[in-house]
């Protein structure tokens, strides 16, 4: 790296004398000013820590947790507390944090026996008023935090993210999202990914605006906050499809979405079925964008735009964003797949440990190779089409998006869940296997009524060569369909 330019203040609405709400957990509050007092009590605890992990439950401690570390300029590791024990031991030895930032409640896991605790403490009255420790405010390019990818397609990797990065993604969502002080934002996402901490906490405290989070997703707690005040929803697709099951019974909940400012969907991709069926009980279309642990936001439906159903909308300011063949090449047919490769402040640095990955996912000219296929319509939306590595299927010589046939299976009223995977075949070199998990398990669809309704909608060769029927899908906490589970199962059963 070369001069680092300071990162500009995170928190410029964090000030002791702002009485504004900050974060609401249930009836747990903190104005800012609050927040600053508790964020200051703390600080110089983690002064001469080199990392810290945070124990992030869905509570105001860990959304103060990772102000203290911010403040302190310390990078933070966010471990998910329903993580295996394999796996958080991994994380451990992977991130080597000096200590461990906990709720006084909190029961930590063995793994984390001999790392020092920190107590977060969150009551404005019961800590000592000193004035924070002065830190010298970190430069652009240090970390801000390390996020393990979600493991959706194998294990999970360490993404070391600069504080430059966090700052430009939330001022782009400000620009993209016409986002405001006068927002408050309802959250029911967990708070150890990108989407539920960076976006969902940072980003509300960025614009001195507030966070109403829920401790768990419910659709009567989403109906309370938007209907008292709540302007934005934040949500992963499951939860958008549980607010559609729910519309046709809940007129109160239909009510508080046609209230909302922005009901923003991510994480993955929301089924076309659900983003009907709530414009239909609400008149909102709700809006997705598209990002990652390692780049954080790169695109989205813009609040003053088209609404774009079905595409994550236009890159955000100061990324760019191209796609290419697999020979490199960028893609010129305009209708042509391509993989998604991006550029710009909001990339991280590095996989930590990992040298080899990093050195992969990067072209020799700076590009970030995302993995994920999309074609650009003609207004500049991006829409994605899938993971290369799972949702990419090559059959007859056509490419073939997984994620169309599933909208398609998804329209279909004898099925509740689809994932669709490729699976190797003599003919076709792949063939099209269709995963469902049927409306009524004592009825379900027949193979030829699937493949018939998808050959109709979408092109004869699109139709699924063999139907799997499954109680449910596999999904990660984020509500991800783990494909890899579906093929490793497909594989073990052949042989
Ligand atoms: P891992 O990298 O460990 O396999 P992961 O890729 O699921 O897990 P994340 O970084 O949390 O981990 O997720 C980023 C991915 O989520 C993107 O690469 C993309 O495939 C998907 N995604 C995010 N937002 C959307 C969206 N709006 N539509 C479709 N896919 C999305
Ligand atoms: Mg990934």
């Amino acid at each position: 790296h070369s001069v680092s330019e300071p990162t500009p203040d995170l928190f410029p609405a964090l000030r002791p004398d702002h009485d504004r709400p900050a974060l609401a957990f249930g009836d747990r509050t903190l104005t800012y000013g609050q927040l600053a007092r508790v964020a200051g009590a703390l600080t110089g605890e983690l002064r001469s820590a080199r990392r810290v992990a945070l124990w992030a439950t869905p509570t105001l401690e860990t959304a103060v947790g990772v102000v203290v570390a911010l403040e302190a300029g310390v990078p933070v590791v966010p471990l998910n507390p329903k993580i295996g024990a394999g796996e958080l031991r991994h994380v451990r030895t992977d991130s080597a944090p000096d200590l461990v930032l906990a709720a006084q409640d909190d029961r930590l896991p063995p793994a984390l026996d001999e790392l020092p605790r920190v107590t977060i403490r969150t009551d404005p009255d019961r800590v000592p008023s000193r004035a924070p420790v002065p830190v010298e405010r970190p430069a652009a390019d240090a970390p801000a935090f390390v996020v393990y990818t979600s493991g959706t397609t194998g294990p999970p990797k360490g993404a070391v993210l600069p504080r430059r990065a966090v700052s430009s993604t939330l001022d782009a969502l400000e620009d993209a999202w016409q986002w405001t002080a006068d927002d408050v934002l309802v959250h029911g996402l967990p708070l150890f990914h990108v989407h539920g901490l960076i976006l969902g906490i940072l980003g509300p405290l960025r614009r001195g605006g507030s966070v109403r989070h829920l401790g768990r997703f419910s659709t009567e707690g989403v109906t309370r906050e938007l209907a008292s005040g709540g302007t934005m929803l934040f949500g992963v697709p499951t939860m958008y499809h549980r607010i559609a099951e729910s519309l046709a019974g809940d007129p109160g909940l239909a009510k508080a979405l046609a209230g909302a400012r922005l009901l923003v969907s991510g994480s993955a991709a929301l089924p076309v079925h659900d983003h009907e069926r709530i414009a239909a009980a609400t008149g909102r279309r709700v809006i997705e964008r598209y990002g990652m642990t390692e780049t954080l936001m790169n695109t989205s439906v813009r609040a003053d735009g088209p609404p774009g159903t079905g595409t994550v909308g236009v890159p955000l300011r100061g990324v760019e964003l191209r796609l290419v063949e697999e020979s490199g090449e960028p893609v010129t047919d305009p209708d042509g797949i391509g993989e998604i490769e991006v550029r710009g402040p909001n990339l991280f640095t590095e996989y930590l440990n990992r040298p080899d990955a990093t050195a992969a996912a990067f072209t020799a000219d700076g590009w970030f190779r995302t993995g994920d296929m999309a074609v650009v319509d003609a207004d500049g939306a991006v829409r994605i089409v899938g993971r290369k590595a799972t949702d990419l299927i090559k059959s007859g010589g056509y490419k073939i998006g997984a994620g169309e046939i599933e909208n398609a299976l998804l329209d279909h009223p004898d099925v509740r869940e689809a994932a669709v995977t490729g699976e190797p075949d003599a003919d076709l070199g792949e063939r099209i296997v269709a995963w469902i998990v049927p409306a009524d398990p004592a009825d379900p669809p027949s193979h030829t009524r699937l493949a018939d309704h998808v050959a109709a909608q979408l092109a004869p060769h699109k139709r699924p060569r063999e139907v799997r029927l499954l109680d449910a899908l596999p999904r990660n906490d984020m509500g991800k369909i783990m494909k890899r589970r579906l093929t490793d199962r497909a594989a073990a059963a052949t042989g």
